[in-house]
């Protein structure tokens, strides 16, 4: 199955990506996160990436573009994957539309999560992830059992560096100009699925396994 979660950035998607990537089996792909990698190894595209991404601004469409290609066609991919962040504009969903043409693949669903503008802000200001497995956690919503250390693998708790207000209010803004473009894309495509965002994390991942099911065939 190919999924695309949609949605601001703040609603939940890496969680609740997390989540359907056990239930389905297959691999989440999180732009974001191969991107923060590459800035952590000082890559070339990472050197690249940091300022844009530290602004709360895109990366170019090309270096994402290539970056993602290679990435699905990785073997773990074969069965399926769930895409965190990509596409992100008109023309990275016009490109993922002809790599799926060329390797004979078909997207089965996009996920739109939808959360007010204001618990989006206090979701990503309180937001700590861990360095090492990606996990998300809140300050106060969903604190880790330590304070600073990551339930699953023990790794460091730390706020990523996009996440001060500031800057949240101007990727909200980028999500408006920039993203938002697709959910009329993916609707008239019959693709877009949209879930109520607000709740427990337990209660939105039901809402999702609902229409994945539906899809699916799956329990
Ligand atoms: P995220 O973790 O998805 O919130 O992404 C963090 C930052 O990485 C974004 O604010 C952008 O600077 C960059 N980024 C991630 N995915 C993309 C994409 N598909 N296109 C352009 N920039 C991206």
């Amino acid at each position: 199955m190919i999924v695309v979660l949609l949605g601001p950035p703040g609603v939940g998607k890496g969680t609740q990506g997390m989540l359907i990537s056990k239930y389905l089996h297959i691999p989440l792909i999180s732009t974001g996160d191969l991107l923060r990698g590459e800035v952590r190894e000082q890559t070339n595209l990472g050197k690249i990436a940091k300022s844009f991404m530290d602004k709360g601004e895109l990366v170019s469409d090309d270096l994402i573009i290539e970056m993602i290609k290679k990435r699905i066609r990785r073997k773990d991919c074969a069965e399926g994957f769930i895409l965190d962040g990509f596409p992100r504009t008109l023309s990275q969903a016009k490109s993922l539309e002809n790599m799926f043409l060329r390797d004979n693949l078909q997207l089965d669903a996009v996920l739109l999560f939808d959360v007010p503008e204001e618990e989006i802000i206090r979701r990503l200001t309180g937001r700590r992830v861990c360095e090492k497995c990606g996990a998300v956690y809140h300050v106060s919503y969903n604190p880790p059992h330590k304070e600073g250390i990551c339930d699953r693998c023990g790794g460091k708790l730390i706020t990523r560096d996009d996440d001060n207000e500031e800057t949240v209010r101007r990727r909200i803004v980028v999500y408006q100009d920039a993203t938002a473009p697709l959910i009329s894309f993916y609707k008239k495509q019959d693709r877009l699925y949209t879930i109520d965002g607000v709740g427990k994390v337990e209660e939105i991942f039901e809402r999702a396994k609902n229409v994945l099911k539906k899809l699916n065939g799956y329990n």
